[in-house]
């Protein structure tokens, strides 16, 4: 049976009926759980065998169809974490002796998979400034088959113009693979501005309620169907009931990201005045580098938001330990706001002069917007200010 909903269809939209089936009188509103691992199998074939591992349950079916209509995708695989997605989309694509050319602006967890597992099997790596479009043509070799790109960048939230890089890729005939997670379609569809591949953790905006570890990647159908042998063989499929979660969450995509979009660039813009501040990271500032490429490519800002303390290290713990309807956890992209610190997360690594020489100085914290109410959340940054 055709899906339903046509993709003209406005994302909202797509969000809820997406793939959905023709509804029946006395059918239920919301799509079944179908909990279970195997279902029956006809009889003198092996066609049509369904199992959960092979990430083709009818909860997975309809999810994976409804965000690859939300991607602008062919078709589109949910794997069991966001990690899980990264790993299964490159190994799709690299063998030993394969070169990839990455950013250098990646999420921690993508870097250590670089360094500690593709190096280990034979894959080499050239970590490049994303933002110098010459440096990444300079690294491309006759065996570079993928470069990888992440969008808006954490924490800074630079937004990078994938265009170039994309006609540079296709141009050799290499993979480019955008890890789009900090944007979620709504804002970013980085295969309508000419990436193959995308890659998101689900566990952020496409969940967007902090209760479901997921990912996906979207792509050509016989670029998926590669991606699904992997999944298969490492088993790093979702269980339904994770997935009927995410479906759930999907339902209110769109509206989340806009109103985070929104309250992000309302607290942008205050903190800006405000002299506790010494610098704001938000693309939606006439005042970000990047202000203009995310005008033209994003259909919103983001969500995400650096705040930059002028008293440093000591001024963020006093803040940090004020502060009480925004909470202190890693993450981003649910309905709470919560605030982590780089120095102690994604780049405890580096030394404090580190971080300062790639704009994170201490005192640099990262806040994903979420839902309350927009008044509430600058009286709560306010008073712990005081
Ligand atoms: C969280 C995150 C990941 C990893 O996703 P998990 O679901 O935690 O495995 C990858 N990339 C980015 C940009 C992320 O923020």
């Amino acid at each position: 049976m055709p899906d339903r909903p046509a993709p003209r269809l406005g994302r909202a939209t797509l969000a809820i009926h997406g793939a959905r089936e023709a509804h029946a009188p006395g059918d239920a509103v919301v799509e079944p759980l179908v909990q279970s691992v195997n279902h029956l199998q006809a009889l003198g074939t092996g066609e049509g065998l369904r199992y959960t591992r092979y990430g083709n349950t009818p909860n997975a079916e309809r999810v994976q169809r409804r965000i690859a209509m939300l991607e602008g995708a062919e078709r589109s695989l949910l794997l069991s974490s966001g990690m899980g997605a990264t790993a299964c989309a490159l190994f799709a694509l690299l063998e030993p002796g394969d070169h990839l050319v990455s950013s250098r602006y990646i999420y921690g967890g993508t870097h250590r998979l670089f360094f500690e597992e593709f190096v280990r099997v034979g894959i080499t790596i050239t970590l490049v400034d994303p933002f110098d479009q010459a440096a990444i043509a300079a690294a491309i070799r006759p065996e570079t088959k993928v470069i990888f790109l992440e969008s808006p960048v954490n924490p800074t939230c630079r937004v990078l113009d994938i265009r170039p890089t994309a006609a540079l890729a296709t141009a050799h005939g290499i993979t480019l693979v955008v890890d789009s997670t900090f944007a979620s379609p709504i804002n970013f569809r980085p295969i309508e501005q000419g990436a193959h591949v995308t890659i998101e953790s689900a566990t952020k905006y496409l969940n967007g309620h902090h209760d479901v570890l997921m990912g996906v990647v979207s792509g050509t159908s016989a670029y998926i169907e590669r991606v699904l042998q992997k999944e298969m063989l490492w088993g790093q499929t979702p269980d339904p009931f994770a997935v009927w979660l995410l479906e759930r969450g999907l339902k209110t995509l769109a509206v989340r990201v806009e109103r985070s979009n929104a309250s992000a660039l309302a607290i942008a813009e205050w903190a800006s005045t405000h002299p506790a501040f010494r610098r704001v990271h938000h693309p939606g500032l006439p005042t970000h580098p990047d202000h203009a490429v995310a005008k033209a490519t994003l259909d919103g800002f983001g969500g995400m938001l650096g705040l930059e303390l002028a008293g440093g290290g000591p001024a963020a713990d006093r803040f940090l330990q004020r502060l009480q309807l925004v909470t202190h956890a890693p993450s981003l992209g649910g309905v709470d706001t919560l605030v982590s610190e780089p120095r102690f997360t994604s780049h405890s690594k580096m030394t404090s002069e580190e971080r300062a020489a790639i704009g994170i100085p201490d005192g640099f914290l990262r806040f994903s917007i979420g839902l309350e109410a927009i008044d509430d959340l600058i009286a709560d940054l306010t008073q712990a200010l005081a």
